[in-house]
């Protein structure tokens, strides 16, 4: 018998959350199934079933023999509204590269405090960037055993770091096309399940902790074959320009509460401007070394996004501006 593990995005706002459920099966390849869409606000109790369809599989790296990252249908097989994958469909062709840079604070489960944080405000940033030593990091191990699961799963986690405030983590996950919202989906699911093992919780909001505290982003780097095979500065600037036409929609679909991180400070854009410059981090849109040093070959960094932004939308907005 084989354990797949069914995953998908619920129809919580602003945001979704992650949903699973196991089925022990025979078949090798995951069916459709179903589940009580009433109790995931996906549907009304009088007519509740929703449709679970498979889109992509993983090896299952911890109890299942498979992950499998499913979008949801409503009883008519027509894709739900809570579906953001659909947008994407048709419209972010492997051509398209992401890296995600997701970042998230521990929290203990009890009350939301930040992990470390138990006794009190800590000392202010400056130690615990890439931090060694007890005193500096907190959930080290965690963030390690969250990036062996993922790289057993198949998912491309290109780097893990201590970030600026204590308690507070990064990692990268690179993708193509439509698998790399997949693919960070899965990814911040793991993340939950390997914390559950340390009674530790995962907080994806952009600014757990007022004050003079980083917040935590998602900066989405992206390319296609013309970026990265005939560059130029000019096509560089003109994406920013094309980006920066549409920067209140692009906002809109780079996840909630944002405009308690986006502040000018703390290496931010303030969410009400737009720029874009080389190596700038208090800018909206970064220019990399990489991309410079390549004789302007390379990707872009879009700095907008927060930590909980859903990773279909900021694809379908990012390809679909700069398809047009
Ligand atoms: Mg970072």
């Amino acid at each position: 018998m084989k354990k797949h593990e069914y995953i998908w995005l619920d129809g919580y706002k602003p945001e979704p959350t992650l949903r699973s459920k196991v089925l022990v099966t025979d078949e090798d390849a995951p069916p459709d199934w179903a589940f009580d869409g009433s109790s995931t606000q996906q549907a009304e109790g009088g007519n509740s079933d929703c449709i679970l369809r498979p889109t992509s599989e993983y090896v299952g790296p911890l109890s299942s023999d498979k992950l499998v990252m499913c979008e949801v249908l409503s009883l008519d097989k027509t894709p739900h509204p809570s579906n953001t994958r659909r947008r994407c469909e048709g419209l972010v062709t492997d051509e398209w590269w992401f890296g995600y840079e997701q970042e998230y604070f521990f929290t203990n489960p009890e009350d939301g405090t930040i992990l470390g944080w138990e006794g009190g405000t800590p000392r202010p940033q400056g130690d615990y960037y890439c931090g060694v030593g007890a005193g500096n990091v907190v959930g080290r191990e965690i963030s390690e055993t969250h990036m062996d699961a993922c790289l057993a799963a198949g998912i491309m986690i290109v780097g893990t770091n201590a970030e600026v405030a204590l308690g507070q983590w990064e990692y990268q996950c690179f993708g193509k096309g439509l698998k790399a919202g997949d693919d960070l989906w899965v990814s911040r699911y793991l993340l939950q399940l390997v914390a559950e093992d340390y009674g530790v919780s995962v907080s994806f909001h952009p600014k757990p902790q007022e004050g003079d505290w980083n917040g935590s982003g998602m900066h989405a780097n992206f390319s296609n074959n013309q970026m990265r095979n005939s560059g130029s500065k000019e096509l560089m600037y003109a994406i920013c320009e094309k980006l920066k036409a549409v920067h209140s929609e692009g906002i809109a679909e780079y996840g909630s509460d944002n405009d308690m991180r986006l502040t000018g400070l703390h290496e931010t854009q303030s969410i009400d401007q737009f720029s874009y410059a080389p190596f700038d981090r208090g800018a909206s849109i970064r220019i990399p070394i990489y991309t410079v040093d390549h004789n302007w070959n390379g990707y872009l960094e879009d700095r907008r996004p927060a930590s909980n932004a859903d990773p279909y939308r900021i694809m379908a907005h990012i390809v679909g501006t700069l398809s047009d």
